[in-house]
């Protein structure tokens, strides 16, 4: 039987531990810290695409969601630089795309929102871009808007049909790259794998139709428990 072994670390100065191979951002949680993240999933092996999650190990800055922790790394994750790098990220994923928090049904079940307020985010610093967007509706069950999408990828990772295709995919390069739905694909999902596509899109992006609004407030998602409260019980944000 093959045990697997404990390695030692710092965070914040106190020495912690953890399973040797787990990924950062979650033996942090297991050790009661809370590191903001919009791409990452627990458990599941992530592309880092955000880089909310940015953190100091050993004095240099690293994506905690791809890193393995391993003996005698220095973590921190509560200087005035680490908590300024994440706010910045987020103001920029803010100013990039059209957020209207207030009119969006993605509103108190939104990362990308409840991850603003985590990192004190009231306005961002940055020139809004209000770049257009061509929205994707033709599907029966889901709506792309791409206004609110954050490219975090976790659709094109994650997201396939019962014969094992892609249903979402990056067409473009660089500014113009933008996802795509294979609508004929999606529309074979039923409305229970819809539901958790629009689930697992961390951001208001994609959208069961004929769902809006359906929780009231003070019952939605972030407003029951925080995504810190959630991200410390070890639950999948
Ligand atoms: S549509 Fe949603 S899940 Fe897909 S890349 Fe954009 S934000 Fe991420």
């Amino acid at each position: 039987m093959s045990t697997v072994k404990t390695v030692k670390f710092t965070l914040n100065g106190q020495t912690v531990s953890a399973p040797e191979g787990q990924i950062l951002v979650d033996a942090v949680a297991d050790n009661g810290v809370y590191i903001p993240t919009l791409c990452h999933t627990r458990g599941q092996h992530c592309l880092g695409t955000c880089r909310v999650c940015s953190t100091q190990v050993n004095g240099k800055v690293s994506a905690s969601c791809t890193l393995p922790v391993a003996e005698g790394m220095a973590v921190e994750t509560e200087t005035a630089d680490v908590k300024n790098m994440q706010k910045t990220v987020v103001e920029l994923l803010f100013a990039e795309g059209n957020h209207n928090c207030p009119s969006c049904e993605k509103s108190g079940r939104c990362d990308l929102q409840a991850v603003g307020y985590e990192v004190g985010m009231f306005v961002s610093r940055f020139n809004y871009c209000y770049t257009p967007h061509e929205n994707e509706t033709s599907a029966k069950q889901l709506w792309l808007e791409r206004d609110r999408c954050i490219f975090c990828q976790r659709c094109v990772q994650f997201v396939h049909s019962a014969n094992g295709k892609k249903i979402f995919s990056i067409n473009g390069r660089g500014h113009n790259a933008r996802i795509e739905m294979d609508i004929a694909l999606a529309d074979t999902l039923t409305d229970a794998q819809a539901k958790e596509v629009a689930d697992l899109c961390p951001v208001g992006a994609i959208l069961q139709k004929n769902q809006a609004y359906r929780q009231p407030i003070g019952e939605r998602k972030f407003d029951v428990a925080s995504v810190r409260e959630r991200v410390l019980k070890g639950e999948t944000v």
